[in-house]
């Protein structure tokens, strides 16, 4: 066999507010099962713990690449904000990580590789784009909907990062008609609405008993009154964020993952009927939602078409 024909990996890495995680992905996208490790990061972790939990991973992983197979580079998805100038990451639930040189760390690992740095965001909608709901959509936001809410752009067939990496951050859109109060300092942001926790919460002021976001997608399963509400006022909010985004930005498509996203069906029914109203506007209500069709593999995907597919990502 030719060298030629060996298979080509990108060491992927995806570091978030509970875990950091690593594998190899080939250049189809796929992950190669035997190469994934993951290790707890925490709001309680020290800035130590967490550098630990990232090397750990990382030699695991490139200890795992098959005889005979080439490694190529290295992509690196983290929970924003992050600085892309300087390869550092402040993840807003990792608060010992303020400015933290993310990317020298893991080069200093792998001095051999190229690596890049870009928001967890981004990644899923490069996943998306390349193995998921996306695929041959040149205008497209994917959005993650789960503890947090996050989301990425690719607009003209490239990703758009914006200066410092933080482009695509959806989660901080304010919504009309809220004033539900955000960690980030604003007012009525989408995340301080719709995310799993905050519309758990906001069901139980209306006497939902329940604690979870799969005790309120059991409760609407059985059409409980306060579930009910929950899930339509968290998706015409999700509705009003996307199409203010449509508005600006003229997409074609989002594509919506994430645990919480998977509530019910009827999340999306109502975050469309809530874009439908834009009557005068039908070049944002034709931006069509539809679920992520990627695997819980998607972040660790995406990271990798930083390397795959870096033309992608200017
Ligand atoms: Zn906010």
């Amino acid at each position: 066999m030719s060298s030629s024909a060996a298979p080509r990996y990108v060491l992927a890495i995806d570091v978030g507010g509970t875990k950091a995680e690593a594998a190899l992905v080939d250049d189809r996208g796929v992950v190669l099962g035997a190469s994934r490790h993951r290790a707890k990061t925490g709001a309680d972790a020290s800035s130590e713990q967490l550098a630990s939990a990232v090397r750990t991973v990382v030699t695991q992983t490139r200890a795992s690449l098959p005889a005979g197979a080439a490694l190529v580079g290295v992509g690196i998805g983290c929970a924003g904000p992050i600085h892309l100038r300087e390869g550092a990451v402040s993840p807003l639930n990792l608060p010992v990580w303020r400015e933290y040189p993310l990317k020298d760390l893991v080069a200093a690992l792998v001095p051999d590789l190229p690596v890049r740095l870009r928001m967890d965001g981004l990644c899923i909608t490069l996943a998306e784009h390349w193995v998921g709901a996306g695929q041959g959509i040149d205008n497209l936001m994917g959005m993650i909907v789960s503890t947090g809410i996050g989301g990425g752009l690719i607009l003209g067939g490239v990703t758009t990062s914006g200066p410092t990496g933080n482009a695509g951050h959806i989660g901080h859109i304010e919504v009309g008609g809220f004033d539900d109060p955000c960690a980030c300092g604003g007012i009525g942001c989408i995340e301080a609405i719709a995310s799993g926790p905050k519309t758990v919460a906001w069901a139980r002021t209306q006497g939902f008993a329940g604690e979870s976001g799969e005790d309120l997608a059991a409760a609407y399963a059985a059409a409980d009154r306060s579930a009910v509400a929950a899930v339509a006022r968290s998706g015409r909010a999700l509705g009003q964020a996307i199409a203010s985004a449509a508005t600006l930005l003229d997409l074609d498509l989002v594509a919506i993952g994430g645990g919480f996203s998977n509530v019910t069906p009827d999340l999306l029914e109502f975050a469309r009927e809530a874009i439908a109203q834009r009557v005068q506007f039908a070049y944002a209500t034709r931006v069509r939602v539809v679920p992520s069709a990627l695997s819980g593999d998607g972040p660790l995907i995406g990271a990798a078409a930083l390397i795959h597919r870096a033309e992608l990502v200017p």
